[in-house]
């Protein structure tokens, strides 16, 4: 059995750091010819497009918001110009930020809905076109939808709908041969991570490594394997499925 991914077309979004990238640079690795899209200019954009140049393949780094219908639809465009099709869809693109519940403003509410759960939605409708026998559609989700979070009622409100979207496609496409999976992700190392002060980085990871079974957070790396996997023919009875990617955490 083999991940047999060589020529693969896929779209992850919000590829250019933290874990979209860890998955860019695995799909990558793989064989897999890889269109990602970034929202802010910075230098993960530059140095992304080294990486993927060194491990080869026919790639593209896009400039797109996919909280933005217009966007969105020039995002899904240029895959089909470059493409034709796409076999792999990852919605990774996501937002976070934490505030008390009471104090919530509608504008935070609003663009928590629309990047993490309204682009997922957009571009998966979008993409149908391109989507065909044995496409898999891979949402990225939270372990922090089951634990519930203090000053997170906002970004667990959007995470929890990406199942029912996640359970329903999976069932109205599987005639059409199209997998629908969340990935639903423990606590993966990222640059916001490393880039905290010392003190704020060695307390979040020892917090969160406690909750592991195996004493630490994750890796992109992780991440990724679980995407190859989920991408692949491997998985093909997977579907409609929430796989917790989380170190056994508690
Ligand atoms: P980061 O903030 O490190 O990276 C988010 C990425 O998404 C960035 O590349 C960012 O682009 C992009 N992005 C955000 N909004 C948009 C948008 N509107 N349009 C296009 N791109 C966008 O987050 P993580 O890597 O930590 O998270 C990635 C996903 O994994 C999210 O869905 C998150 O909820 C989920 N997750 C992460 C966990 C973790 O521990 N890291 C745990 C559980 C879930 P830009 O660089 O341009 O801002």
């Amino acid at each position: 059995m083999e991940l047999s991914l060589k020529g693969k077309k896929a779209l992850v979004t919000g590829g250019v750091r933290g874990v979209g990238r860890g998955l860019v640079l695995g799909l990558a690795r793989a064989g897999v010819d890889v269109v990602t899209c970034y929202r802010r200019e910075s230098e993960h954009v530059a140095s992304l497009e080294r990486e993927l140049k060194e491990i080869g393949g026919e790639h593209s780094i896009i400039r797109a918001d996919v909280s933005d219908p217009d966007q969105v639809t020039e995002l899904i465009g240029e895959c089909e110009r470059l493409h034709g099709k796409l076999d792999v869809l990852v919605n990774n693109a996501g937002t976070i930020s934490h505030i008390p519940y009471a104090e919530l403003p509608f504008e935070e509410w609003n663009r928590m809905v629309a990047t993490n759960l309204t682009s997922v939605h957009m571009v998966i409708q979008k993409s149908l076109p391109l989507l065909g026998e044995g496409s898999s559609v891979i949402s990225i989700g939270s372990r922090s939808v089951e634990a519930g979070v203090k000053l997170r009622a906002h970004y667990t409100a959007t995470k929890a709908a990406l199942i029912g979207l996640n359970r329903s496609l999976a069932r109205e496409f599987g005639e059409r041969g199209i997998r629908f999976n969340i990935l639903r992700l423990g606590v993966i190392e990222t640059e916001t991570l490393r880039d905290l002060p010392d003190d704020q980085r060695q307390a979040m990871i020892s917090l969160y490594s406690k909750k592991s079974a195996f004493g630490r957070i994750g890796k992109a790396t992780e991440a990724a394997g679980a995407v190859l996997w989920l991408a692949s023919d491997l998985s093909s009875f997977v579907t409609g499925a929430v796989i917790p990617v989380d170190g056994g955490m508690s």
